[in-house]
């Protein structure tokens, strides 16, 4: 079901008050006969209006330091005392959600992994997050856009394709997809053999989402002022898709880590 996109999951890992410093958080699990009982509040989890189950991270052990005494949990969104409200971001796209774990139980044979020791899984599961693949995989195509659109517009009369300064540009950034692809494949292998990818997913998240930046500006760049015409618009070029990526290529660098971030774990 999960292959078939039956079930859709979401990340319910920060807080209110727990971002970068994600050990802080303050979200409590409570062993209750068979099941661990949560209370707390996450934010900024991507689709969980639309979603069926989130990754959690809760403190099931006050008295360990930080990092322990975290327990990496499967949280059924359906579950009594769920709440979820959707928080419009700076687009008015609603895609960020609150929830709120109001005596929340969960099953004990929900829990993923050894109990108190669940930082190192959601290390894990972010670097799958932050190999960044889906991210160049749309970098190399938003670059073929580009190269398309070039060829089949015209400016005061000539191609765009003839423009050195649109063909420089284009050729840049179809280099630096190409270097970030390798850098996604590298981490795949990686990943494959079961080894640890802390620093080289870092390095590939802070690459795909910077040269998302700069392929978003390049884009609004080249499509020129109708390009900041917004998609169902007959005058939005490429359907709007460079009006778009240039508003949600801010929070890229933000998402799964921020580039800060990264480059600390680097
Ligand atoms: C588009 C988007 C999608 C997201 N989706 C999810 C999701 O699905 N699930 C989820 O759980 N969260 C999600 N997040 C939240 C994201 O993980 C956090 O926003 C991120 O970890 C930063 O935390 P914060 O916002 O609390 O900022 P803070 O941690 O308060 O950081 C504020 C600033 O200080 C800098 N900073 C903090 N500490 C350091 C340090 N030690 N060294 C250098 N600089 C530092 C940061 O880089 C940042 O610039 C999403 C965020 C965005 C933008």
């Amino acid at each position: 079901p999960h292959c078939q996109g039956e079930i859709h999951w979401c990340q319910a890992w920060s807080e209110p008050n727990a971002g970068s410093d994600l050990a802080s958080l303050t979200t409590r699990a409570v062993e209750d006969g068979d099941d661990y009982v949560l209370n707390g509040q996450k934010i900024w989890s991507t689709g969980a209006h639309r979603t069926d189950w989130a990754f959690t991270l809760a403190r099931t052990n006050p008295e360990e330091r930080r990092h322990r005494g975290l327990s990496y949990f499967l949280l059924n969104l359906r579950t009594p005392g769920v709440t979820i409200r959707p928080v419009p971001d700076m687009a008015g796209d609603l895609i960020f959600n609150e929830i709120f774990l109001d005596d929340v139980r969960i099953p004990k044979r929900n829990m993923v992994g050894e109990k108190d020791r669940g930082w190192y899984i959601t290390l894990d599961t972010m670097n799958f997050e932050r190999s960044a693949a889906g991210v160049l995989a749309a970098a190399r195509r938003a670059v073929e856009r580009l190269v398309q659109f070039a060829k089949e517009t015209k400016v005061d009369g000539k191609s765009l394709w003839q423009n050195p300064f649109v063909r420089h540009r284009l050729a840049q950034l179809f280099i630096e997809a190409e270097v970030g692809r390798a850098m996604c494949y590298r981490v795949a292998w990686m990943q494959s053999k079961g080894e640890i990818t802390a620093h080289q997913a870092s390095a590939t998240k802070v690459y795909g989402s910077e040269l998302g930046q700069r392929i978003a500006y390049t884009g609004c760049q080249i499509t020129g002022l109708y390009g900041q015409v917004k998609s169902g618009s007959k005058w939005a070029p490429l359907m709007g898709k460079f009006e778009k990526s240039y508003r949600t290529c801010v929070g890229m660098n933000i998402a799964g880590g921020t580039s800060e971030i990264m480059r600390n774990i680097i």
